[in-house]
């Protein structure tokens, strides 16, 4: 069964001169996402991509990243709402957190990575296998993520404004991992400065920054 949704087309522009990602998301459950992502540009950049949302019951959260050699675009999973434990103060931050990682992919540079890392205070690589940490909340336990998670987790708080102390305080999914005291605000401008690093590698200099739901199609067997 093809499924077509359409929604009605938002075209905005940001209060910022100097920013100029295009950005667009795609897919399910529009209504609420793109009101998440249009609070978190008031904080963060968001990703220079095109993002399909997949919702499903009991999807593990996960982002994908584009495959164009099998004609595949950036798409992030979702669980939906209502069952498994999962409701939308979850998913809100779910969603932002996968975000993070489209925004690492489509913006983030080897250098910049770095200077997350430095930072953070760790060694461990990107996407270490594994990178154990203590548990600030509970110094006897030792947990295991590597950067690269915490890297979305924080992309997730700064879009909303908040530490991630205060993050994970809301209850907010999280692999708890917390940045050393003080740093949140210096993380966040590190997304800022991504913002600008993309645009210079991609010469892309004239377009203006804008993002808009395109008509949706919805495919589901
Ligand atoms: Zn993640």
């Amino acid at each position: 069964m093809v499924l077509a949704l359409t929604t009605a087309l938002a075209l905005f522009f940001v209060p910022s001169s100097t920013a100029h990602a295009s950005f667009s998301l795609k897919g399910e459950g529009l209504t609420r996402h793109v009101k998440w992502a249009r609070a978190a540009q008031l904080h963060v950049p968001l990703p220079n991509e095109h993002v399909r949302v997949v919702e499903d019951w009991d999807l593990v959260p996960e982002y994908f990243a584009p495959q164009p050699e099998l004609g595949l675009g950036a798409q992030i999973n979702l669980p939906r709402p209502g069952r498994g434990g999962w409701d939308y103060h979850a998913e809100h931050g779910l969603f932002l957190h996968e975000l993070g990682h489209s925004f690492d992919h489509a913006n983030v540079t080897p250098p910049l990575r770095k200077r997350f890392k430095v930072l953070a205070g760790t060694k461990c690589s990107w996407r270490a296998a594994h990178c154990r940490f203590r548990d600030r909340w509970d110094r006897t336990n030792v947990l295991d993520s590597p950067p690269g998670e915490w890297f979305a987790e924080m992309y997730a708080s700064c879009a909303l404004g908040i530490s991630q102390a205060e993050y994970q305080l809301e209850g907010y999914n999280t692999y708890g991992w917390l940045p050393p005291d003080g740093s949140d605000s210096a993380i966040c401008s590190l997304f800022s400065a991504a913002r600008h690093l993309k645009r210079y590698e991609n010469g892309n200099k004239g377009a203006s920054l804008w993002w808009t739901v395109s008509d949706t199609e919805v495919s589901q067997d």
